[in-house]
């Protein structure tokens, strides 16, 4: 038994982490998760018709990281997608991130034009601004702008999804999505956008064919009777649950889907609308738009925020604040202590990690493991 590895979560990350034991060190895993489903937040499933539905929200794979693609592309044929995000503003449906066709969409020509050319003049053509910055500009033409933006696309959409004001969250999080001084519609810029042409849950589901990892799935790790007995623990769940919340509870922000089937062809021109103003709701996801499905009908979710709540709803989102930071960091001197236990993914590291993070932290969490063997 002393020889086998504990993954605990089968996530992206837990299951990278696991499929290079296997793989790398041939060395036998067992690889548990208290939910009943391999791939965590990026499981999808077929609907009867055929529609890959992305069950915890829209998932669009994307990276600058040349290893993590290809490491990735070992599992996964896959289909390049780009993303692209209209926000219902005055009715209007503009393309976020904000940027020069959106302006041209929202103000009139006359003064579209003026907000292009100072914006150019600024900031240059191609730059991408956070609006919290962009709201610090002294010229009043582009404070104008600036206030536009962040009350139509950022204080409804940010109030719903953390229940708080954009300056009241970290600067990185609303900064993931700057207004872009570019004629570029697409969500992301990434080297590599796709979809993985069968789905993430296929994906993980190949990374785990290896004689060498047994799966358990329904089984939390505390029904493990004794972790000592493994080689090594990998833990992916939430840290402070690791240490019994001796620190403080690290808070989350969690999601309710509602998906419907609707019996049309298309329900809106893009993947996802966002609802920065209007209904509770912050966004729809259309999940045929991800790859070439042609169905007579169509699947949406609407997503729904709200405080995450231990044993009652999944922990979705870290809260990252300078607060939560420091009891973060009370854990993670902790769990540096422990030899035998390695802490990776967006629950054990707290942070706001995509997927294309999460893996490449798993292959360094990997090389570590590697390197104690
Ligand atoms: P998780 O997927 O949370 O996996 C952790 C697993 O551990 C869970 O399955 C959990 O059940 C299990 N677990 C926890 N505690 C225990 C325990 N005690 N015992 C047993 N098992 C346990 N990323 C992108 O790159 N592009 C996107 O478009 C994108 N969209 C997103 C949309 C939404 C709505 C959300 C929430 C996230 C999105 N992400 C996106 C981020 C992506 O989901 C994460 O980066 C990724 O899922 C992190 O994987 P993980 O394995 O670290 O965590
Ligand atoms: N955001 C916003 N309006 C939008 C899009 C994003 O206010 O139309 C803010 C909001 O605070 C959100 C953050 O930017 O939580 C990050 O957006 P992203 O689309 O990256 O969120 P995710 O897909 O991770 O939920």
């Amino acid at each position: 038994m002393k020889d086998k590895y504990l993954v605990v979560g089968a996530g992206i990350t837990g299951c990278v982490i696991a499929e290079n034991i296997a793989s790398q060190l041939g060395k036998e895993v067992l690889l548990i998760d208290s939910r009943r489903h391999v791939g965590g937040n990026c499981r999808d499933y077929r609907s009867f018709e055929g529609i890959l539905v992305h069950e915890f929200g829209p998932h669009i794979f994307h990276t600058n990281n040349g290893d993590v693609w290809n490491y990735l592309s070992r599992f996964t044929d896959w289909t390049m997608y780009f993303h692209r995000v209209l926000a219902n503003i005055e009715g209007m449906e503009i393309p976020v991130p904000f940027n020069l066709n959106s302006i041209y969409m929202a103000f009139p020509a006359e003064l579209a034009g003026k907000l292009e050319n100072a914006l150019i003049e600024k900031f240059g053509y191609g730059t991408k601004i956070p609006i919290l910055e962009m709201r610090k500009t002294e010229s009043p033409l582009l404070k104008f702008l600036a206030d536009y933006v962040y009350r139509n696309v950022f204080l409804g959409y940010t109030v719903k999804q953390w229940g708080v004001k954009p300056e009241e969250i970290d600067e990185s999080v609303s900064g993931r999505i700057p207004v872009y001084i570019s004629r570029d519609d697409r969500y992301f810029q990434d080297k590599y956008q796709a979809i993985p042409r069968l789905g993430y849950s296929k994906m993980i589901e190949n990374m785990l064919k290896n004689d060498k990892i047994e799966v358990r799935l329904g089984c939390d790790f505390r029904e493990i009777s004794d972790p000592n007995n493994y080689k090594m623990v990998i833990y992916t769940g939430k840290i402070d649950e690791y240490f019994g919340g001796k620190y403080g509870e690290l808070p989350y922000r969690s999601l309710r889907f509602e998906t419907e089937y609707l019996n049309t062809r298309q329900f809106q021109p893009v993947a996802q609308m966002n609802y920065p103003s209007n209904f509770d709701f912050t966004r729809i996801t259309e999940f045929k738009h991800f790859l070439p499905q042609n169905t007579a009908g169509t699947i949406i979710a609407k997503e729904y925020s709200m405080p995450h709540v231990a044993g009652k709803n999944t922990p979705f989102y870290p809260i990252i604040n300078p607060e939560n930071m420091s009891i973060y960091e009370k854990y993670r001197s902790e769990a540096l202590q422990l030899k035998n236990v390695i802490f990776a993914g967006r629950l054990a590291e707290y942070k706001y990690y995509n997927m294309d993070q999460a893996v490449a932290s798993a292959l360094d969490k990997f090389s570590l493991i590697a390197g104690r063997v």
